[in-house]
């Protein structure tokens, strides 16, 4: 079980409502504790909804239902303004030099089990901010990428 500490954000729309249809995951290249410091300033104008530090320790920045602004321009399931229906979760640690810990795959997992079946999602409805805004983002690598999806698919099988 990994540990989870709440820091509410005030980077996030409260209405309309986010709708929850997936999630699209980034990294930082700040460490846990720029991050949060980055999150909690209203100058910044970035959130998302949970941060997950490299020892598996999560942050949760801005609850489920409200809109937290972490993707920018971008399209997912032909759909702009990402925000309004996706989770953005980030894991710290630039995935171009080091690999996601284990710990951080073990609590990303632990974040989506008590979402997974209520939300009816599948593996398609996760995507990384390079997949959302490709002329702009680069987290995360493809190989990465590819470790979590595969990780993810392991842990929720289709039925
Ligand atoms: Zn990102």
């Amino acid at each position: 079980m990994s540990f989870e500490i709440r820091r509410p954000s005030p980077n996030c729309s409260p209405v309309p409502r986010n709708e929850q249809l997936g999630v699209c995951f980034h990294h930082t290249v700040l460490s846990f504790d720029q991050t949060l410091v980055r999150m909690m300033d209203p100058a910044s104008q970035v959130s998302y909804h949970v941060i997950i530090a490299l020892d598996g320790t999560r942050c949760t920045l801005v609850d489920d239902d409200k809109i937290a602004w972490h993707t920018g321009s971008s399209v997912f399931m032909g759909r702009s303004g990402c925000n309004n229906f996706l989770l953005g979760c980030a894991f710290v640690g630039d995935t171009y030099v080091d690999p996601l810990t284990s710990r951080q795959l073990e609590s990303a997992m632990d974040w989506l089990a008590v979402r997974w079946h209520k939300r009816g999602w599948n593996a398609s409805n996760m995507t990384d901010h390079r997949q959302i805004s490709p002329a702009r983002k680069n987290d995360l690598n493809p190989v990465e990428w590819k470790r979590l999806i595969a990780r993810i698919k392991a842990r929720f099988p289709s039925p």
